[in-house]
């Protein structure tokens, strides 16, 4: 894409694809997006890209480790300031005796220099980037618009590779629903995910994201008119041909379901929805 370079950091993994994409947008005075991880290779890599140009801008779509981490040292070495909604929080109040999930992949360091609304503009040297909320993924995601062109970066809210993993309390699929939908809304039709190559004619993308979720939540409704059921159970019965080390990320996945769909009165469970309940229809 024209104006917009792209740096694979060699991360790959059963969450991360190939990696996470750093991109580099501009010339001269450019804006990098999302640093990722506290990688030294990919850190050098990063400031040998933008040698000879001035780094004014750091942008980071979410708090993951995959994401946000390099950005401190990025700052250290080029005195840019970061901007990002806020640092890491849940999607939601913990439940008692609950740990916030995906502890490991959190980064709770990172606090950016200048938080960033929903809609914010925020013009450099020969770009403009609009802040796009787009909670689900994480509650303080991000994505980031480029203005007067067709590209949208799109974080993890919306990969080139594979589906969101939706967990709770981090993650939360209603506001994940509302962010594709808010996506859909939107004139842009290239996506620059932060895993995954170019998504073309997105609007179309994001509406088969959605179908895909809405058949996810076919599936789990129809288990359960079969008889309550219990997370495990659900995730043996409709995710088919699971890579193993998924399995747990699946059962969150699930989880998520269900708090929307108690949310919206159509499953009902003891107590808060919770990843060892019993789920059953409302009303049954
Ligand atoms: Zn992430």
């Amino acid at each position: 894409m024209p104006g917009v370079r792209r740096l694979l950091a060699n991360n790959p993994g059963p969450f991360t694809f190939k990696g996470t994409v750093s991109y580099i947008v501009g010339q001269g005075r450019v804006a990098i997006i999302d640093p990722g991880p506290l990688d030294e290779a990919h850190i050098a890599a990063l400031i040998d890209a933008v040698r000879g140009e001035t780094v004014t801008h750091i942008f980071v779509t979410h708090t993951h480790r995959d994401h946000s981490p390099a950005a401190a040292r990025i700052k250290a070495a080029t005195g840019a300031p970061t901007f990002g909604e806020g640092p890491h929080r849940p999607a939601r109040p913990l439940n008692v005796g609950e740990a916030p999930r995906l502890d490991a992949s959190n980064d709770t360091d990172f606090r950016p220099d200048r938080a960033l609304a929903d809609g914010e503009v925020v013009t450099g040297a020969g770009w403009t980037i609009e802040a796009v909320a787009t909670p689900g993924h994480t509650a303080n995601h991000m994505a980031f618009a480029l203005k007067d062109t067709d590209l949208m970066f799109s974080g993890d809210h919306v990969m080139g590779w594979s589906t969101t993993i939706v967990a709770p309390p981090d993650g939360a699929m209603t506001d994940y629903m509302a962010s594709l939908n808010k996506l859909m809304m939107r004139p842009e039709q290239f996506y620059l995910p932060g895993h995954g190559g170019t998504i073309r004619e997105a609007t179309r993308f994001v509406a088969g994201l959605t179908l895909h979720r809405k058949a996810r939540e076919a599936s789990i409704l129809h288990r359960l008119a079969k008889g309550a059921s219990d997370i495990a159970t659900i995730v043996r019965a409709i995710y088919i041909g699971l890579d193993p080390r998924l399995t747990n990320a699946a059962g969150f996945s699930v989880l998520a379901h269900m708090e929307d769909l108690v949310a919206r009165g159509e499953v009902a469970t003891d107590g808060l929805p919770s990843i060892s309940g019993v789920y059953r229809l409302a009303g049954s």
